[in-house]
């Protein structure tokens, strides 16, 4: 007996926002996406996902929800995060806020994090994003060898432990950052011994490095020989000279690496005239780069040094995407060092994406929520999507179209990996009940205010 799920009435605003749609999955893989000619009555067996306490049949079981016209996205896509270092501010600490002292701290502290307090910041983090709707997640690693070996190689068992862990919840990509400076044969051999470990690719910051082209090239040949992806963090920089992106891109072209490889912040793209920044983003498209804005951290980080005007930092999320370059929205960094705020949630990060890209028309915000979910799946290479043969991993929230997404920011989500409910919400009776309802009444009533009158 196959495990069937069925929810009538979701609405799909990123697929069609003129109906409503019943969505089927059997064993948490979608079967049928079907349009609906208008609202459906639903069957006596089935319930509204807005008065279900989120249990789940038994194996084998049907489970009939009424998404009563509720917004519903593919799961969110988290294609840059720092799992690692998440939550690690109160014992880090950053005076004055820059990216040179955040390296500089976290790097002096790293040979004393002990593998249970890696494990414990990563599930932390990881649970929260899920919490919030995400479940694919990549999370760069610090990969520290000038600590020895056994210090780089801590975080990754500590990482591929909760990636095991974790593995019915998400999904859960690992990207080594390799070392910046001089990238030693020893360097090296420790990024091979993790690949082999089971990490997913290389990462890493070569803009940091005095050599940048040199780095980029053994990456490069080390990922040709293990066969794996790219995630570099590149150009998170405000001076437009730092240009490492078009070299990134030239090395994809000539390796065959497209769709492979990832740039990641691109800050120095915003801080550059548009002359030079056109010929890096064509580049970046032919070679079918994927890009990651991290608008959070970057918002924070970036203009440190300028008197007013200050830049944004925050790269050319619309110009790369006009180009036709997938770009990603990513948390990065969480409460760490490097960023002391953010919660995992992308929703949040759909929106700071739209104030710092300006992105506010209809057609931004339906573009800020791609950059959340169809984009990022694209630059972290998985298959995402409400489509029949893919995996039922979504997520409802409490909100009827996009504009309602990013302005109420829902906290009523419902998210479903494989057909599974991970987080329900409270019924909203429950919600909205009590205390604010009464207030609504007493508030009515004082204005002689009456619901419906004009
Ligand atoms: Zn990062």
């Amino acid at each position: 007996m196959k495990s069937v799920l069925k929810i009538v009435n979701a609405a799909l605003p990123l697929r069609d926002e003129s109906a409503l749609f019943t969505l089927s999955a059997e064993d948490g893989i979608w079967t049928a996406v079907e349009r609906q000619a208008g609202a459906v009555e639903p069957s006596p067996a089935t319930m509204t996902i807005d008065g279900w306490n989120g249990a789940m049949p038994a194996e084998g079981g049907a489970l009939l929800l009424d998404a009563g016209a509720l917004a519903t996205l593919p799961a969110f896509i988290d294609a840059h995060m720092h799992l690692d270092k998440a939550f690690s501010l109160p014992k880090v600490g950053n005076v004055t806020g820059t990216l040179e002292e955040a390296v500089r701290n976290y790097s002096a502290l790293v040979p004393g994090f002990t593998k249970d307090e890696l494990k414990a910041r990563m599930m932390r983090a990881a649970l929260q994003a899920i919490s919030f709707g995400s479940t694919t997640l990549r999370t760069h690693l610090d990969f520290h060898v000038r600590h020895g070996k056994e210090v780089a190689l801590r975080t990754i068992e500590a990482a591929l432990e909760v990636r095991e862990a974790l593995a019915p919840y998400a999904t859960i990509q690992l990207f080594p950052m390799l070392p910046y400076y001089d990238l030693t044969e020893e360097a090296l051999d420790t990024a091979a011994e993790a690949l082999r470990m089971g990490v997913t690719g290389l990462g890493g910051a070569p803009h940091l490095s005095p050599e940048p082209k040199p780095d980029i090239d053994r990456v490069f040949e080390l990922a040709e020989k293990h066969d794996c992806p790219i995630d570099l963090h590149a150009d998170e920089s405000d001076n437009p000279n730092i240009r490492t992106a078009a070299y990134i891109a030239r090395k994809t072209l000539d390796y065959g690496w497209s769709g492979r490889v990832t740039a990641g912040h691109l800050c120095s793209l915003a801080a550059m005239a548009d002359e030079d920044a056109r010929p890096i983003i064509s580049l970046l498209a032919e070679a079918g780069v994927g890009a990651v804005t991290l608008p959070g951290a970057n918002l924070y980080l970036q203009g440190r040094h300028d008197r007013f005007p200050v830049r944004r930092g925050v790269t050319r999320v619309k110009e790369l995407l006009a180009a036709g370059v997938p770009v990603a929205a990513a948390s990065d960094n969480i409460h760490d060092p490097f960023h002391p705020f953010g919660r995992g949630d992308l929703l949040l990060i759909g929106l700071v994406t739209a104030y710092a890209a300006h992105m506010g028309s209809p057609a931004d915000i339906r573009e800020a929520l791609r950059m959340i979910t169809d984009y990022p799946a694209a630059v972290v290479g998985v298959r995402s999507g409400i489509e029949p043969g893919l995996a039922a991993d979504f997520v409802v929230l409490d909100a009827a179209t996009p504009e309602e997404l990013l302005t109420m920011l829902p906290e009523r989500r419902w998210v479903w990996r494989r057909g599974r409910c991970l987080r329900a919400a409270a019924p909203r009776a429950e919600w909205n009940g009590g205390a604010l309802q009464s207030y609504w009444e007493d508030a009515c009533e004082r204005v002689s205010f009456r619901q419906g009158r004009d």
